[in-house]
């Protein structure tokens, strides 16, 4: 049976591509860092809890794998250089410790491996990767993640590399931790006061906030009702303050929707809003000419999608400051 030794060094020789010359930077020691990355984010699910056993499924909803490494990659990658979770999702199963389960019918060759460059060919043929046992009872405890995180990156990262994206790890558990917090608090009247009690940074706000917000919502925007998760794990929603953080410094799940882009963009304009009925508002000006607002204005009257837990609507008191400030009726 292997130890924490044999994982560590199979860790530290992770497989990786040098592609083409100078594509790859120092940072990540001339080789491609898709691998690594993945495996952090992995980790940071397994201490979070949300992985539970040793499979990683990658036929539902995969936004939470892909933002932790999305949030991993931009630490240590150029601007501009983006990349799918499919690509070390597949190549991984190189590796001793990781094998993909196939679809009945399907089998994997190098050649399907070597093709796989997006989540929806991934899907095509794999249901997921099993983790090898012994290495998950490993990831599960937290001297078991510190010893493979650091093999990680030593092994994969410059100094300055490294040193961000130990920052990263950091900032994705005080977002877990934050997220939490929010859960529990969304049942007490002074969430205010006991989050400004405790002295988050930035990052970890934003993110926490944002994850739990999202979710509570199902990815769906609260007031048109839109609702795409791409097979990436995109989501085409974002968490608004329904009062502005910088005015409110308030996190209070109930002082946010889950909004898609054009709806968020028109709720902070004043161009939509919420009722005391939880039906949507369009401002009269949304229209005027030359203005032409399509399916916006169609919105008005409508019921708001909440949460499912009554528990996490939106607030009146904030709703009602936002109407306020926008003489919205
Ligand atoms: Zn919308």
């Amino acid at each position: 049976m292997a130890d924490l030794k044999t994982y560590i060094e199979q860790f530290a020789n992770l497989r990786r591509a040098n592609a083409r010359q100078g594509f790859y930077s120092d940072a990540t020691r001339k080789k491609a860092p898709h691998k690594p990355i993945l495996l952090l984010a992995v980790l940071d699910l397994i201490a979070s809890e949300v992985i539970t056993n040793p499979v990683v499924d990658v036929t539902g909803d995969l936004v939470e794998l892909n933002d932790l490494f999305n949030l991993y990659w931009r630490r240590v990658v150029p601007l501009g250089q983006t990349s799918s979770i499919a690509f070390p999702f597949s190549r991984l199963h190189n590796e001793p410790f990781w094998k993909l389960i196939v679809r009945p019918g399907h089998t994997v060759s190098d050649a399907v491996v070597a093709k796989t460059t997006t989540v929806s060919y991934l899907r095509t043929y794999a249901l997921g990767a099993q983790i090898d046992e012994q290495l998950f009872a490993i990831m599960q405890t937290e001297p078991g993640r510190t010893s493979l995180r650091k093999s990680l990156l030593q092994a994969c990262f410059s100094e300055e590399a490294q040193q961000a994206l130990r920052e990263q790890a950091l900032v994705n558990q005080g977002a877990f931790d934050y997220e939490r917090l929010l859960e529990q608090q969304a049942h007490q009247p002074l969430v205010k006061e006991v989050l400004e009690s405790n002295n988050y940074k930035p990052a970890v706000r934003d993110q926490g906030f944002r994850k739990v917000v999202t979710t509570s919502y199902d990815h769906r925007c609260a007031l048109c009702g839109i609702r795409i998760v791409t097979p990436e794990g995109h989501t085409v929603v974002e968490a608004a303050h329904i009062v502005p953080w910088c005015e409110s410094r308030n996190d209070d799940i109930r002082n946010g929707m889950a909004l898609c882009r054009l709806c968020h963009w028109g709720f902070d304009e004043g161009m939509l809003g919420v009722s005391g009925s939880y039906q949507v508002i369009t401002a009269s000006s949304i229209g005027l000419t030359p203005n032409f607002a399509g399916p916006l204005q169609t919105l008005t009257g409508r019921a708001i999608i909440p949460p499912q837990e009554t528990a996490l609507w939106p607030a009146q008191e904030y709703l009602s400051e936002h109407r306020h400030r926008w003489k919205l009726k």
